[in-house]
């Protein structure tokens, strides 16, 4: 065995944190997008959880709801017999997950948007928690209301660490916005009986959570509540993982279940087959992986652990490299809503979770805690602005679990999901994109995203505000102002895009060649900066053809398009013909188009193309000669603004002519 636990707490040697919420405001683009959750989003999820009767099963004042959505296969009868070793899972378990990603977005959105009815209805949901908490500290409403008696029966299968995680996660964001520390309190009182049940010490379960979330959660509360016990916790969450003997077979044991009946075969499933630091490959529940990994990153930075951070870099080599959908789309198979092989990328069957693109968000902007590099921060980019974001509609009202990469026009938006993790995981990313945006370090800050917003930050400790003036993603020109209250030297460190091979800098109007600064895809400019100072960075935003690997049979001779950060797709309704009968020249010249009337404003391409022509086919099937072929021209849109408008054929990966 190589793995060991943690080395000792060292110094992090240079740590970025991301801003606070309240410290970024964001316009353009996604000043839009977060207004739309600030005054739609947030307000729906509230009113979708009540629906699906999930405030039934936490308000201790009324009878509980029971069971709502069936045990999977097999029964609950089944799941009661003797031996029994299936599926013990309803995605009802998990409603204290949705309640705290609500709270979450309703947090962040406050910040936003004043909505006093909003936060009442949220300040309810908290008393009714506080009021369900148990004497010993322990909190959840599904063991608590509908299978009393089992709590710490199955960490394996039943999300009880996971709900906790989100909890927190809530928590965290309601005191930061509202003040208000109720579910705080409530919190780390849980999370204290947590540390008494789990953990390294004698007479405590050795145990962790099937669905990880609670460690990189647990590092959220440690920062807010500086107590170093929650991140002590974290990091043994995460050392503990897929040691031997495996806790998830003491446990199924424990409850008189065969643990190699388990119902995913293999603990790949959920990234519990080796311990953390011997993992080379992305393996198993695609959202699983990305909290987890999220969760290594942040430990990683915490304790200046290498041995995280090099295994943290072949896993993401292994994803990048071999299972990445050119969208920052994840996890192929909606049977294990995950991985499966190299090179597996199936188009139109795509799972692609909305969650396992927010998951990557997650991972890469905290792989940014270590040091500003574009290797992260390319395809944080890339997720945000495409699988991400493509699973909420313009509007801000409906939802995609889903985001293939093809649809015959049968894949539509729907407003809610007997499992409903994409709707507020969407939500509360989008809400808090601000944190996205910056890295502040002891003498650095870095710029990570690009778009019109206004950072405020202390530095030296002196107070700096930095303004981004920008159009971007539709115009690759970016001012930035510095204003820091008195001079200060620092290192700014400004992302260079890999697609941007021409940018060009300039610091108070003088060019600095991007070649002698740039390390790791960033330049670094340092100087004692004084107000007035401007930097202006313009990124050429080339379109461009992209291919992929050979090994990706489900892309063999086709192209996809991008414009800058935003890959692109045609949707039936911009398009004559259908969409599978087009191939596109590799000679055609492809033409950007700004439409302010469309989409909410987006810039378009288009191009001549080829299309088959249905011309002599009436009377068969098959026949020697081709298809005649005529023109046609090609628009396409913004992946992310697809299945906004009238339902249609939709794809990614055109011919490639
Ligand atoms: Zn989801």
């Amino acid at each position: 065995m190589t793995a060991s636990p943690s080395a000792k707490p060292a110094k992090p040697k240079l740590a970025f944190r991301p801003l606070p919420v309240p410290q970024v405001d964001v316009h353009g683009f996604w000043g839009d997008r977060v207004d739309a959750v600030a005054a739609r989003t947030a307000d729906i999820l509230y009113e979708r959880c009540v629906e699906a009767r999930m405030l039934e099963q936490i308000d201790p004042d009324r009878p509980a709801p029971g069971v709502v959505i069936p045990f999977h296969s097999p029964s609950p009868d089944e799941a009661a017999s003797v031996g029994f070793t299936g599926s013990t899972v309803t995605t009802q378990m998990f409603w204290d997950s949705d309640w705290g990603k609500t709270i979450e977005t309703a947090a962040y959105s406050l910040y936003r948007r004043k909505n006093p009815a909003l936060e009442k209805r949220i300040d309810a949901v908290i008393d009714m928690y506080e009021k369900l908490q148990q004497e010993d500290g322990y909190l959840s409403s599904w063991y608590q209301r509908i299978q009393p008696g089992l709590r710490w029966t199955n960490l394996r299968d039943c999300h009880e660490l996971y709900c906790a995680g989100h909890l927190i996660e809530g928590a965290v964001a309601y005191y930061q916005a509202t003040g208000k520390r109720k579910l705080l309190d409530v919190m780390c009182r849980y999370v204290d009986h947590i540390a008494s049940v789990l953990g390294p010490e004698p007479g405590k379960k050795k145990g962790y959570c099937g669905h990880e979330e609670i460690e990189l959660a647990l590092v959220k509360l440690s920062r807010v509540t500086g107590e170093r016990k929650y991140m002590e916790l974290a990091r043994y969450f995460i050392d503990q993982r897929g040691l031997e003997p495996h806790f998830f077979d003491e446990e199924a044991r424990a409850r008189g279940a065969d643990p190699k009946a388990y119902h995913f075969k293999t603990y790949e499933y959920n990234q519990s087959h080796k311990p953390v630091r011997e993992q080379d490959k992305v393996v198993g529940h695609a959202v699983r992986a990305m909290y987890l990994y999220s969760g290594m990153a942040d430990i990683a930075t915490e304790y200046g652990d290498d041995s995280l951070r090099v295994a943290l870099d072949r896993l993401w080599d292994d994803l990048t490299s071999k299972s990445l959908y050119i969208t920052g789309g994840l996890g192929p198979s909606a049977h294990n809503e995950g991985f499966t092989s190299d090179y597996d990328l199936p188009n139109e069957t795509a799972y692609a979770e909305t969650c396992a693109s927010v998951g990557l968000v997650f991972w890469a902007s905290r792989m940014l805690g270590m040091g500003p590099n574009a290797r992260y921060a390319d395809l944080m980019e890339r997720a945000l602005y495409n699988g991400s974001i493509s699973g909420l509609s313009l509007d801000g009202s409906l939802f995609f679990y889903e985001n293939p990469l093809e649809s015959r026009g049968k894949h539509n938006r729907w407003k809610w999901h007997r499992c409903p993790c994409c709707p507020p995981n969407i939500g509360r990313m989008v809400a808090s994109i601000g944190s996205y945006f910056y890295g502040v370090a002891e003498d650095a800050f870095a710029v990570h995203l690009y778009g019109d917003s206004t950072a405020r930050f202390d530095i030296g400790g002196v107070a700096v505000s930095l303004t981004q003036a920008s159009n971007y993603p539709w115009d690759g020109a970016v001012e930035i102002a510095v204003e820091p209250q008195a001079p200060v030297a620092f290192t700014l460190h400004l992302r260079i895009p890999a697609w941007s091979a021409g940018a060009a800098l300039e610091v108070n109007g003088e060019t600095v060649k991007l070649a002698d600064v740039t390390s790791d895809g960033y330049a670094a400019i340092r100087r004692t900066w004084k107000k007035g100072d401007q930097v202006r960075l313009d990124l050429d935003m080339p379109i461009e053809r992209l291919y992929a690997n050979p090994q990706v049979r489900q892309d063999a001779g086709r192209v996809a398009l991008s414009r800058g950060p935003l890959i692109y797709c045609v949707e039936a309704t911009d398009n004559d013909s259908q969409l599978h009968r087009v191939s596109l020249p590799r000679t055609a010249g492809v033409e950007a188009q700004h439409r302010p009337e469309l989409l909410g404003g987006v810039v378009t391409l288009s191009a001549l193309a080829q299309a088959d022509a249905a011309d002599g086919w009436q009377n068969g099937l098959y026949r020697p000669e081709p298809p005649a072929t005529s023109q046609t021209r090609l628009t396409a849109i913004p992946y992310f603004a697809w299945d906004n408008r009238e339902p249609g054929e939709m794809l990614v990966w055109l011919r490639d002519g």
